[in-house]
């Protein structure tokens, strides 16, 4: 294989990788279509795929596509020979087979798969979602599609929302920095605690009082509070006269 394909191939590899979280070992998901044009090319998959990836991959395979391939009978018959050779993976359509493309589509959904089919029109669709990675067979040769412009304009959204969040944290720590910014309003404010009783264990004990004594104590109390208003010397006269 020629170095520069294997440059570009890794260069795929690695943008799916960074972005769209794709981890060795590569899971590589084959259709009855991949096989049958490998048979037509006379190429042997496991084979090629190895030696073009250069790394661990997974060669995969479903439920869903076996029955196609079987349902179309005599043309795929070759290919299903072949597709079968492949680990089957479970898909979610035990019992309720679906079309191939079908199964494909909703496989690629939450886990990453590189899907593996000469099938024009599950590309174009698969194309149209960011972060789903296509292999095709050129004549006989292996190709790993370049990244969508669906899923190049996802990344750069996202690298523009990070660069937007960068910004804002810049401008928040430049203004605390020259005090402007007004501090933060706790998420708990402190609560408004009354006055608080004195320590128990600091305090003296009460002594009881004799009964017979509080009645007096009282009385006494009262009269000590009990103000006196000092009248002025004029008046006591003016009223002294009345
Ligand atoms: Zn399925």
């Amino acid at each position: 294989m020629k170095i520069s394909r294997f440059k570009k191939s890794h260069k795929t590899l690695a943008f799916f990788a960074t972005h769209f979280d794709y981890r060795e070992p590569y899971q590589v998901l084959i259709d009855a279509t991949f096989c049958q044009a490998a048979l037509q090319h006379k190429i042997g998959i496991e084979e090629q795929i190895r030696k073009y990836f250069q790394c661990n991959v997974k060669l995969l395979t479903t439920q869903c596509i076996i029955l196609e391939a079987e349902a179309l009978g005599a043309p795929l018959t070759g290919a299903l020979t072949i597709v079968k050779q492949f680990h089957v993976h479970k898909c979610g359509h035990e019992g309720k087979p679906v079309a191939a493309a079908e199964c494909l589509k909703s496989m690629t959904k939450d886990n990453r798969y590189i899907v593996a089919s000469q099938d024009r029109l599950l590309q174009a669709s698969l194309r149209k979602v960011p972060g789903r990675c296509l292999l095709y067979l050129h004549k006989a040769t292996p190709v790993l599609e370049a990244p969508s412009d669906a899923s190049k304009k996802w990344v750069q959204k996202r690298a523009k929302n990070l660069m937007l969040g960068k910004q804002e944290e810049k401008i928040q720590y430049m203004k605390e920095k020259q005090g402007l910014k007004p501090t933060e309003t706790p998420v708990h404010p402190k609560k408004c605690k009354g006055p608080k009783n004195p320590n128990p264990l600091s305090c003296k004990k009460s002594k009881k009082k004799k009964p017979a004594l509080q009645g007096v104590e009282q009385t006494t109390r009262t009269k000590a509070k009990r103000k006196r208003v000092k009248i002025p010397e004029h008046i006591k006269a003016a009223l002294a006269k009345n």
